[in-house]
């Protein structure tokens, strides 16, 4: 896998068969010119982790819409490990509901018992009855193992899965 910087961002790519597989973590914002990426990306399908995005500002969501967008054009868009702030800025944009298919993403879960919050990966497959229903998963509790659950409204998130 090859990496390069852009700006705050870290960009890993590996060409896949049929395709491209991406990681993205860092900062998407001015600094990050998400368009020149793809040059560098193999035509045809591509897997985009953004695990690691701790921050997009509105530059940086335009910037995405556009990496998005001719991505999409070559082949089939899908995201997994969808960080907390990408998956709420990603629900506020209707195009990206239907362009993107999303196979997991980070929630912030707060636990009622002990008071932890923690991000845990949602698996969107598994789940998807549920969250075409608006309705978040529990998820275990890191510390004391009771049930956790969603800490913000299921809008923020799940828009884009319902049915
Ligand atoms: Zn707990």
């Amino acid at each position: 896998m090859s990496v390069q910087r852009l700006g705050r961002l870290d960009v890993g790519l590996e060409p896949v068969p049929g395709g491209a597989r991406v990681t993205l973590a860092g900062r998407i914002d001015d600094a990050s010119p998400l368009g020149e990426l793809v040059a560098a990306i193999p035509a045809g399908d591509v897997v985009i982790d953004t695990s690691g995005v701790a921050f997009v500002n509105s530059v940086g969501m335009r910037e995405w819409i556009r990496l998005v967008r001719v991505l999409r054009d070559r082949g089939l868009v899908t995201l997994e490990r969808v960080s907390d702030v990408l998956m709420k800025q990603m629900n506020l944009i209707p195009e990206l509901h239907t362009s993107v298919r999303v196979l997991s993403f980070h929630a912030q879960y707060v636990c009622n018992s002990c008071g932890a919050e923690a991000a845990p990966v949602v698996d969107a497959v598994e789940h998807a009855a549920g969250l075409a229903r608006m309705q978040a998963p529990n998820m275990s509790c890191p510390e004391c193992g009771t049930a956790m659950e969603l800490g913000d409204f299921p809008e923020r998130y799940l828009l884009m899965f319902r049915a």
